[in-house]
Protein backbone atom coordinates (compact mmCIF):
# COMPACT_ATOMS: atom_id res chain seq x y z
CA UNK A 1 0.00 0.00 0.00
CA UNK A 2 0.97 3.62 -0.86
CA UNK A 3 0.40 7.13 0.94
CA UNK A 4 1.35 9.86 0.16
CA UNK A 5 2.90 11.70 2.66
CA UNK A 6 2.83 15.74 2.84
CA UNK A 7 6.13 15.92 4.80
CA UNK A 8 7.88 14.29 1.91
CA UNK A 9 5.45 15.36 -0.81
CA UNK A 10 5.63 12.06 -2.46
CA UNK A 11 4.13 8.26 -2.79
CA UNK A 12 5.64 6.45 0.25
CA UNK A 13 5.17 2.86 1.01
CA UNK A 14 3.15 2.27 4.41
CA UNK A 15 4.72 0.51 6.82
CA UNK A 16 3.47 0.85 10.69
CA UNK A 17 5.18 0.92 13.49
CA UNK A 18 4.37 -2.09 15.02
CA UNK A 19 3.63 -4.91 12.72
CA UNK A 20 -0.31 -4.39 12.07
CA UNK A 21 -1.10 -1.67 14.23
CA UNK A 22 -2.16 1.20 13.04
CA UNK A 23 -2.60 3.96 15.38
CA UNK A 24 -4.29 7.29 13.17
CA UNK A 25 -5.35 10.67 14.86
CA UNK A 26 -7.26 12.78 12.93
CA UNK A 27 -7.79 16.84 14.13
CA UNK A 28 -11.33 17.14 15.63
CA UNK A 29 -13.30 20.14 15.73
CA UNK A 30 -13.89 23.39 18.00
CA UNK A 31 -17.07 22.87 19.09
CA UNK A 32 -18.17 26.30 19.04
CA UNK A 33 -20.73 26.09 16.37
CA UNK A 34 -22.21 23.68 13.27
CA UNK A 35 -19.68 21.80 11.24
CA UNK A 36 -19.77 23.24 7.66
CA UNK A 37 -19.28 20.43 4.48
CA UNK A 38 -15.39 21.10 4.64
CA UNK A 39 -15.17 19.71 7.46
CA UNK A 40 -17.55 16.89 6.49
CA UNK A 41 -15.61 16.49 3.02
CA UNK A 42 -12.70 15.78 5.69
CA UNK A 43 -13.98 13.20 7.91
CA UNK A 44 -16.14 11.34 5.23
CA UNK A 45 -12.15 11.20 3.36
CA UNK A 46 -10.74 9.90 6.47
CA UNK A 47 -13.44 7.90 7.66
CA UNK A 48 -13.14 5.92 3.92
CA UNK A 49 -9.18 5.53 4.71
CA UNK A 50 -10.11 4.10 8.06
CA UNK A 51 -12.55 1.81 6.77
CA UNK A 52 -10.09 0.46 4.33
CA UNK A 53 -7.20 -0.23 6.63
CA UNK A 54 -9.54 -2.15 8.63
CA UNK A 55 -10.74 -3.71 5.35
CA UNK A 56 -7.18 -5.12 4.90
CA UNK A 57 -6.69 -6.22 7.76
CA UNK A 58 -5.12 -3.67 10.31
CA UNK A 59 -6.02 -3.29 13.77
CA UNK A 60 -6.59 0.38 13.51
CA UNK A 61 -7.11 2.95 16.68
CA UNK A 62 -8.49 6.07 15.40
CA UNK A 63 -8.12 8.79 17.73
CA UNK A 64 -9.97 12.44 17.14
CA UNK A 65 -9.95 15.35 19.47
CA UNK A 66 -12.48 17.72 20.85
CA UNK A 67 -11.57 21.43 21.10
CA UNK A 68 -14.36 21.58 24.01
CA UNK A 69 -12.07 25.33 25.19
CA UNK A 70 -10.81 27.60 23.30
CA UNK A 71 -11.31 31.76 22.31
CA UNK A 72 -14.15 30.91 19.81
CA UNK A 73 -16.23 28.74 21.95
CA UNK A 74 -15.94 31.55 25.09
CA UNK A 75 -16.55 34.00 22.77
CA UNK A 76 -19.64 32.36 21.47
CA UNK A 77 -20.72 31.81 24.79
CA UNK A 78 -20.64 35.15 25.75
CA UNK A 79 -22.95 36.46 23.03
CA UNK A 80 -25.34 33.55 23.86
CA UNK A 81 -24.44 33.98 28.02
CA UNK A 82 -24.56 30.36 28.82
CA UNK A 83 -21.84 28.37 30.18
CA UNK A 84 -18.63 27.68 27.45
CA UNK A 85 -18.54 24.29 28.62
CA UNK A 86 -22.58 23.67 27.91
CA UNK A 87 -21.98 25.59 24.64
CA UNK A 88 -19.51 23.15 23.36
CA UNK A 89 -21.30 19.97 24.50
CA UNK A 90 -24.53 20.93 22.39
CA UNK A 91 -22.65 21.64 19.45
CA UNK A 92 -20.44 18.70 20.11
CA UNK A 93 -23.72 16.14 20.07
CA UNK A 94 -24.98 18.53 16.73
CA UNK A 95 -21.20 17.08 15.21
CA UNK A 96 -21.44 13.46 16.56
CA UNK A 97 -25.04 13.58 14.96
CA UNK A 98 -23.74 15.10 11.78
CA UNK A 99 -21.37 12.61 11.24
CA UNK A 100 -23.94 9.72 11.90
CA UNK A 101 -25.90 10.96 8.73
CA UNK A 102 -22.54 11.45 6.71
CA UNK A 103 -21.83 7.52 7.63
CA UNK A 104 -18.88 8.44 9.80
CA UNK A 105 -18.61 6.13 12.00
CA UNK A 106 -14.98 4.92 12.68
CA UNK A 107 -13.59 6.92 15.10
CA UNK A 108 -12.78 4.32 18.19
CA UNK A 109 -12.42 7.97 20.80
CA UNK A 110 -13.26 11.25 20.78
CA UNK A 111 -11.07 13.02 23.46
CA UNK A 112 -11.84 16.44 24.75
CA UNK A 113 -9.29 18.55 25.73
CA UNK A 114 -10.65 19.60 29.31
CA UNK A 115 -10.61 15.92 29.92
CA UNK A 116 -6.90 15.87 29.24
CA UNK A 117 -5.91 18.56 31.46
CA UNK A 118 -3.38 17.15 33.95
CA UNK A 119 -1.65 15.23 30.28
CA UNK A 120 -1.04 18.54 29.08
CA UNK A 121 0.18 20.61 32.20
CA UNK A 122 2.69 17.70 32.08
CA UNK A 123 3.71 17.99 28.65
CA UNK A 124 4.09 22.00 29.03
CA UNK A 125 6.17 20.66 32.49
CA UNK A 126 9.19 18.87 30.14
CA UNK A 127 9.28 21.70 27.58
CA UNK A 128 9.90 24.20 30.33
CA UNK A 129 12.29 21.68 31.61
CA UNK A 130 14.11 21.13 28.58
CA UNK A 131 14.38 24.61 27.72
CA UNK A 132 11.95 24.78 24.67
CA UNK A 133 9.60 27.18 26.77
CA UNK A 134 9.53 29.69 29.00
CA UNK A 135 6.76 31.45 31.25
CA UNK A 136 5.91 35.20 31.02
CA UNK A 137 3.22 37.48 33.08
CA UNK A 138 0.22 36.29 30.05
CA UNK A 139 1.70 32.43 29.95
CA UNK A 140 3.91 29.63 28.90
CA UNK A 141 5.14 30.10 24.84
CA UNK A 142 7.07 27.55 22.93
CA UNK A 143 10.11 29.06 21.78
CA UNK A 144 9.78 28.77 18.00
CA UNK A 145 13.49 29.04 17.20
CA UNK A 146 14.37 26.87 19.60
CA UNK A 147 12.86 24.20 17.22
CA UNK A 148 14.98 24.52 13.96
CA UNK A 149 12.78 22.07 12.03
CA UNK A 150 9.67 24.26 12.37
CA UNK A 151 8.47 25.07 8.64
CA UNK A 152 9.45 21.72 7.13
CA UNK A 153 6.27 20.57 6.79
CA UNK A 154 5.00 23.54 5.25
CA UNK A 155 7.88 23.82 3.67
CA UNK A 156 8.14 27.68 4.88
CA UNK A 157 11.35 29.03 6.47
CA UNK A 158 11.22 30.33 9.88
CA UNK A 159 12.69 33.99 8.70
CA UNK A 160 9.30 34.28 6.53
CA UNK A 161 7.29 32.66 9.11
CA UNK A 162 7.42 35.45 12.07
CA UNK A 163 7.90 38.53 9.95
CA UNK A 164 4.18 37.88 8.82
CA UNK A 165 2.62 37.02 11.90
CA UNK A 166 0.76 40.18 14.19
CA UNK A 167 0.97 39.59 17.71
CA UNK A 168 0.56 42.44 20.75
CA UNK A 169 1.78 40.37 23.10
CA UNK A 170 5.15 42.80 24.36
CA UNK A 171 6.01 39.84 26.94
CA UNK A 172 7.27 37.25 24.35
CA UNK A 173 10.31 36.59 22.70
CA UNK A 174 9.69 36.49 19.36
CA UNK A 175 6.09 37.18 17.29
CA UNK A 176 6.06 33.57 16.56
CA UNK A 177 6.40 31.62 19.66
CA UNK A 178 2.94 30.32 20.58
CA UNK A 179 0.93 30.01 23.83
CA UNK A 180 1.23 26.31 25.83
CA UNK A 181 -0.72 27.97 28.66
CA UNK A 182 -2.74 30.99 28.56
CA UNK A 183 -3.26 32.61 32.18
CA UNK A 184 -6.59 33.67 32.66
CA UNK A 185 -8.76 34.38 35.99
CA UNK A 186 -12.47 33.79 34.33
CA UNK A 187 -14.02 30.69 34.18
CA UNK A 188 -13.70 28.26 32.96
CA UNK A 189 -10.00 27.79 33.78
CA UNK A 190 -7.69 25.47 35.46
CA UNK A 191 -4.98 25.42 38.01
CA UNK A 192 -1.67 24.56 36.95
CA UNK A 193 1.81 25.06 38.73
CA UNK A 194 1.37 28.68 36.60
CA UNK A 195 -1.72 29.51 38.00
CA UNK A 196 -5.05 29.56 36.93
CA UNK A 197 -5.87 29.34 32.95
CA UNK A 198 -6.01 27.01 30.18
CA UNK A 199 -4.23 25.27 27.30
CA UNK A 200 -3.46 26.69 24.00
CA UNK A 201 -4.99 24.70 20.80
CA UNK A 202 -1.47 23.38 19.83
CA UNK A 203 -0.72 21.10 23.01
CA UNK A 204 -4.46 19.21 23.20
CA UNK A 205 -3.10 17.32 20.43
CA UNK A 206 0.19 16.53 21.00
CA UNK A 207 -0.92 15.76 24.85
CA UNK A 208 -4.01 13.49 24.06
CA UNK A 209 -1.75 11.90 20.94
CA UNK A 210 1.17 11.01 23.52
CA UNK A 211 -1.82 9.84 26.11
CA UNK A 212 -3.22 7.03 23.66
CA UNK A 213 -0.45 6.22 21.31
CA UNK A 214 2.99 7.83 22.99
CA UNK A 215 5.32 9.70 21.23
CA UNK A 216 5.62 8.68 17.69
CA UNK A 217 2.80 7.21 15.71
CA UNK A 218 1.65 6.10 12.11
CA UNK A 219 -0.77 8.68 10.77
CA UNK A 220 -1.53 11.76 11.58
CA UNK A 221 -4.55 13.80 8.99
CA UNK A 222 -6.79 16.86 8.89
CA UNK A 223 -7.34 19.41 6.21
CA UNK A 224 -4.66 21.42 4.01
CA UNK A 225 -5.40 24.51 5.47
CA UNK A 226 -4.48 22.93 9.59
CA UNK A 227 -0.53 22.50 8.13
CA UNK A 228 0.73 25.80 9.04
CA UNK A 229 0.66 26.64 12.27
CA UNK A 230 -0.62 23.91 13.88
CA UNK A 231 0.56 20.62 12.32
CA UNK A 232 4.17 22.68 12.48
CA UNK A 233 3.35 23.69 16.06
CA UNK A 234 2.64 20.45 16.90
CA UNK A 235 5.45 18.90 15.18
CA UNK A 236 8.04 21.26 17.50
CA UNK A 237 6.07 20.44 20.84
CA UNK A 238 6.00 16.57 20.66
CA UNK A 239 9.24 16.29 18.84
CA UNK A 240 10.90 18.51 21.33
CA UNK A 241 9.31 16.70 24.40
CA UNK A 242 9.81 13.51 23.43
CA UNK A 243 13.61 13.82 21.42
CA UNK A 244 12.52 11.45 19.28
CA UNK A 245 11.52 12.34 15.51
CA UNK A 246 9.69 11.78 13.69
CA UNK A 247 6.36 12.12 15.89
CA UNK A 248 4.20 10.21 12.83
CA UNK A 249 5.22 8.82 9.74
CA UNK A 250 2.89 9.84 7.40
CA UNK A 251 0.82 13.27 7.32
CA UNK A 252 -2.32 13.09 5.38
CA UNK A 253 -4.17 15.98 4.56
CA UNK A 254 -7.35 16.31 2.13
CA UNK A 255 -8.03 19.38 -0.39
CA UNK A 256 -10.48 22.74 0.15
CA UNK A 257 -13.53 22.32 -0.78
CA UNK A 258 -14.78 25.12 -2.78
CA UNK A 259 -18.38 26.63 -3.91
CA UNK A 260 -19.05 26.98 -6.78
CA UNK A 261 -15.23 28.15 -7.49
CA UNK A 262 -14.89 30.17 -4.03
CA UNK A 263 -13.46 29.47 -1.00
CA UNK A 264 -15.97 29.05 1.01
CA UNK A 265 -16.33 31.54 3.67
CA UNK A 266 -18.55 33.25 6.12
CA UNK A 267 -17.98 37.06 4.78
CA UNK A 268 -18.61 35.57 1.05
CA UNK A 269 -22.07 34.04 2.40
CA UNK A 270 -21.49 30.71 0.59
CA UNK A 271 -21.20 28.94 3.70
CA UNK A 272 -23.10 25.81 3.94
CA UNK A 273 -23.00 24.09 7.38
CA UNK A 274 -23.97 20.08 6.99
CA UNK A 275 -27.39 20.55 8.70
CA UNK A 276 -28.14 22.62 5.59
CA UNK A 277 -27.02 20.56 3.12
CA UNK A 278 -28.97 17.51 5.03
CA UNK A 279 -31.86 19.68 4.99
CA UNK A 280 -31.97 19.00 0.88
CA UNK A 281 -30.02 16.42 0.73
CA UNK A 282 -29.40 12.59 1.49
CA UNK A 283 -26.06 12.24 3.41
CA UNK A 284 -25.20 9.52 0.84
CA UNK A 285 -25.19 11.58 -1.92
CA UNK A 286 -22.88 14.09 -0.41
CA UNK A 287 -20.89 11.22 0.66
CA UNK A 288 -20.74 9.85 -2.90
CA UNK A 289 -19.83 13.31 -4.45
CA UNK A 290 -17.00 13.28 -1.76
CA UNK A 291 -15.22 9.84 -2.37
CA UNK A 292 -15.76 10.60 -6.62
CA UNK A 293 -13.36 12.78 -5.94
CA UNK A 294 -9.51 11.95 -4.32
CA UNK A 295 -9.03 13.26 -1.01
CA UNK A 296 -6.01 15.21 -1.87
CA UNK A 297 -7.87 17.36 -4.74
CA UNK A 298 -9.99 20.14 -4.25
CA UNK A 299 -13.86 19.37 -4.58
CA UNK A 300 -15.95 22.58 -6.35
CA UNK A 301 -18.94 21.53 -4.88
CA UNK A 302 -21.88 22.95 -6.75
CA UNK A 303 -25.94 21.72 -6.89
CA UNK A 304 -25.33 20.29 -10.39
CA UNK A 305 -22.62 18.00 -8.58
CA UNK A 306 -25.24 17.01 -6.09
CA UNK A 307 -27.32 16.14 -9.15
CA UNK A 308 -24.96 13.61 -10.76
CA UNK A 309 -23.71 12.34 -7.73
CA UNK A 310 -27.51 11.56 -6.74
CA UNK A 311 -28.22 10.48 -10.53
CA UNK A 312 -25.23 7.89 -10.66
CA UNK A 313 -26.32 6.25 -7.15
CA UNK A 314 -29.88 5.40 -8.25
CA UNK A 315 -28.46 4.36 -11.89
CA UNK A 316 -26.53 1.96 -9.63
CA UNK A 317 -29.20 1.21 -7.26
CA UNK A 318 -31.20 0.85 -10.29
CA UNK A 319 -29.01 -1.83 -11.95
CA UNK A 320 -28.69 -3.88 -8.59
CA UNK A 321 -32.03 -3.75 -8.21
CA UNK A 322 -33.17 -5.21 -11.92
CA UNK A 323 -30.33 -8.15 -11.09
CA UNK A 324 -32.22 -8.91 -8.04
CA UNK A 325 -35.39 -9.32 -10.08
CA UNK A 326 -34.10 -10.97 -12.90
CA UNK A 327 -32.28 -14.02 -10.32
CA UNK A 328 -35.42 -16.09 -10.87
CA UNK A 329 -35.26 -15.81 -14.36
CA UNK A 330 -31.35 -15.98 -14.65
CA UNK A 331 -30.26 -18.96 -16.33
CA UNK A 332 -28.17 -21.95 -14.68
CA UNK A 333 -24.24 -22.00 -15.16
CA UNK A 334 -23.12 -23.48 -18.21
CA UNK A 335 -19.16 -24.17 -18.59
CA UNK A 336 -18.76 -20.34 -18.98
CA UNK A 337 -19.42 -19.64 -15.48
CA UNK A 338 -15.21 -19.26 -14.48
CA UNK A 339 -15.02 -17.24 -16.73
CA UNK A 340 -17.03 -15.07 -15.84
CA UNK A 341 -16.58 -15.09 -11.99
CA UNK A 342 -12.69 -14.56 -13.22
CA UNK A 343 -14.00 -11.47 -14.85
CA UNK A 344 -15.39 -10.14 -11.50
CA UNK A 345 -12.48 -11.06 -9.17
CA UNK A 346 -10.39 -8.93 -11.97
CA UNK A 347 -12.65 -6.25 -10.73
CA UNK A 348 -12.40 -6.43 -7.20
CA UNK A 349 -8.92 -6.87 -7.42
CA UNK A 350 -9.04 -3.47 -9.40
CA UNK A 351 -10.55 -1.94 -6.73
CA UNK A 352 -8.28 -2.81 -3.77
CA UNK A 353 -5.12 -1.88 -6.14
CA UNK A 354 -6.42 1.64 -6.64
CA UNK A 355 -7.24 1.48 -2.71
CA UNK A 356 -3.96 0.73 -2.32
CA UNK A 357 -2.89 3.54 -4.41
CA UNK A 358 -3.33 6.33 -1.63
CA UNK A 359 -6.98 5.45 -1.27
CA UNK A 360 -7.79 6.30 -4.87
CA UNK A 361 -11.74 6.42 -4.46
CA UNK A 362 -12.37 8.10 -7.99
CA UNK A 363 -10.28 4.92 -9.47
CA UNK A 364 -11.98 2.40 -7.44
CA UNK A 365 -15.86 4.33 -8.27
CA UNK A 366 -14.86 3.66 -12.10
CA UNK A 367 -14.53 0.47 -11.74
CA UNK A 368 -17.63 -0.01 -9.89
CA UNK A 369 -19.43 1.61 -12.93
CA UNK A 370 -17.28 -0.70 -15.38
CA UNK A 371 -19.20 -3.38 -13.47
CA UNK A 372 -22.47 -1.93 -13.42
CA UNK A 373 -21.65 -1.68 -17.06
CA UNK A 374 -21.06 -5.17 -17.58
CA UNK A 375 -23.90 -6.36 -15.30
CA UNK A 376 -26.54 -4.47 -17.67
CA UNK A 377 -25.13 -5.75 -20.49
CA UNK A 378 -25.77 -9.67 -19.54
CA UNK A 379 -28.39 -8.84 -18.28
CA UNK A 380 -29.88 -7.31 -21.61
CA UNK A 381 -28.14 -10.39 -22.99
CA UNK A 382 -29.72 -12.62 -20.14
CA UNK A 383 -26.42 -14.46 -19.54
CA UNK A 384 -26.02 -13.22 -16.17
CA UNK A 385 -25.74 -16.59 -14.46
CA UNK A 386 -27.34 -17.38 -10.90
CA UNK A 387 -23.49 -17.93 -9.65
CA UNK A 388 -22.52 -15.00 -11.14
CA UNK A 389 -24.87 -12.87 -9.51
CA UNK A 390 -23.64 -14.52 -6.26
CA UNK A 391 -20.24 -13.99 -6.68
CA UNK A 392 -20.84 -9.92 -8.04
CA UNK A 393 -23.03 -9.46 -4.93
CA UNK A 394 -20.01 -11.04 -2.46
CA UNK A 395 -17.80 -8.20 -4.06
CA UNK A 396 -20.10 -5.66 -4.22
CA UNK A 397 -20.89 -5.37 -0.21
CA UNK A 398 -17.68 -5.76 0.01
CA UNK A 399 -16.96 -2.11 -1.78
CA UNK A 400 -20.03 -0.64 0.16
CA UNK A 401 -18.59 -1.49 3.73
CA UNK A 402 -15.22 0.10 1.82
CA UNK A 403 -17.04 3.27 0.55
CA UNK A 404 -19.87 3.06 3.75
CA UNK A 405 -22.31 3.51 1.07
CA UNK A 406 -25.07 1.55 0.12
CA UNK A 407 -25.08 0.28 -3.34
CA UNK A 408 -27.81 -2.01 -3.14
CA UNK A 409 -31.14 -0.42 -2.97
CA UNK A 410 -32.62 0.11 1.11
CA UNK A 411 -35.57 -2.53 1.58
CA UNK A 412 -38.81 -0.78 0.85
CA UNK A 413 -40.39 -1.48 4.15
CA UNK A 414 -42.37 1.76 4.81
CA UNK A 415 -43.72 0.98 1.40
CA UNK A 416 -44.85 -2.18 1.96
CA UNK A 417 -46.24 -0.98 5.21
CA UNK A 418 -48.37 1.39 3.11
CA UNK A 419 -49.48 -1.62 0.85
CA UNK A 420 -50.81 -3.29 3.90
CA UNK A 421 -52.50 -0.63 4.61
CA UNK A 422 -54.99 -0.77 1.76
CA UNK A 423 -55.74 -3.88 2.10
CA UNK A 424 -56.65 -3.28 5.61
CA UNK A 425 -58.87 -0.16 4.21
CA UNK A 426 -60.15 -2.20 1.59
CA UNK A 427 -61.44 -5.03 4.07
CA UNK A 428 -62.79 -2.44 6.32
CA UNK A 429 -64.81 -0.72 3.42
CA UNK A 430 -66.23 -4.45 2.61
CA UNK A 431 -66.97 -5.06 6.32
CA UNK A 432 -68.99 -1.82 6.91
CA UNK A 433 -71.21 -2.48 3.31
CA UNK A 434 -71.47 -5.62 5.11
CA UNK A 435 -73.25 -3.37 7.73
CA UNK A 436 -70.49 -5.27 10.41
CA UNK A 437 -69.91 -2.23 12.56
CA UNK A 438 -68.62 -4.18 15.18
CA UNK A 439 -65.47 -5.67 13.25
CA UNK A 440 -65.27 -2.51 11.04
CA UNK A 441 -64.87 -0.22 14.51
CA UNK A 442 -62.52 -2.85 16.03
CA UNK A 443 -60.26 -2.56 12.88
CA UNK A 444 -60.27 1.03 13.00
CA UNK A 445 -59.52 1.12 16.84
CA UNK A 446 -56.50 -1.18 16.33
CA UNK A 447 -55.53 1.05 13.39
CA UNK A 448 -55.58 3.83 15.54
CA UNK A 449 -53.40 2.28 17.97
CA UNK A 450 -51.03 2.23 15.33
CA UNK A 451 -51.42 5.74 14.98
CA UNK A 452 -53.32 5.40 11.84
CA UNK A 453 -55.92 8.18 11.98
CA UNK A 454 -58.92 7.18 10.15
CA UNK A 455 -62.20 9.06 9.83
CA UNK A 456 -65.52 7.90 8.50
CA UNK A 457 -66.91 10.15 5.88
ZN1 LIG B 1 -5.44 19.47 15.70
Amino acid sequence: MFIYNTMSRSKEEFTTKQSNKVKLFVCGPTVYDDSHIGHGRTYIAFDCIARFLRYEGYSLFYLQNITDIDDKVIKRAQERGIDPLILAREYERRYLADMKALGVENVNLYARATEHIPEIIKQIKVLLKKGFAYETKTGVYFEEAMFPDFGNLSRRKLEDLTVHRVDLDPSKKSPGDFALWKKIDEQPSWDSPWGWGRPGWHIEDTAITEEYFGSQYDIHGGGLDLIFPHHEAEIAQMESASGLKPMVRYWMHTGFLNVQGEKMSKSRGNFITIQELLHRWDGEVFRFLVLSTHYRSPIDFCEDALIQAQNSLERIRKTLKKMDEHLENSPEDEESFQMRTKMWEESHKKFIESMKDDFNTPKAISILFEVIRNINRQLQDNNLTKSSVTEIKAILEDWEQILGINLFPPLQEHDKSGDVLEILLEVRDELREKKDWELSDKLRSRLNDLEFELEDN
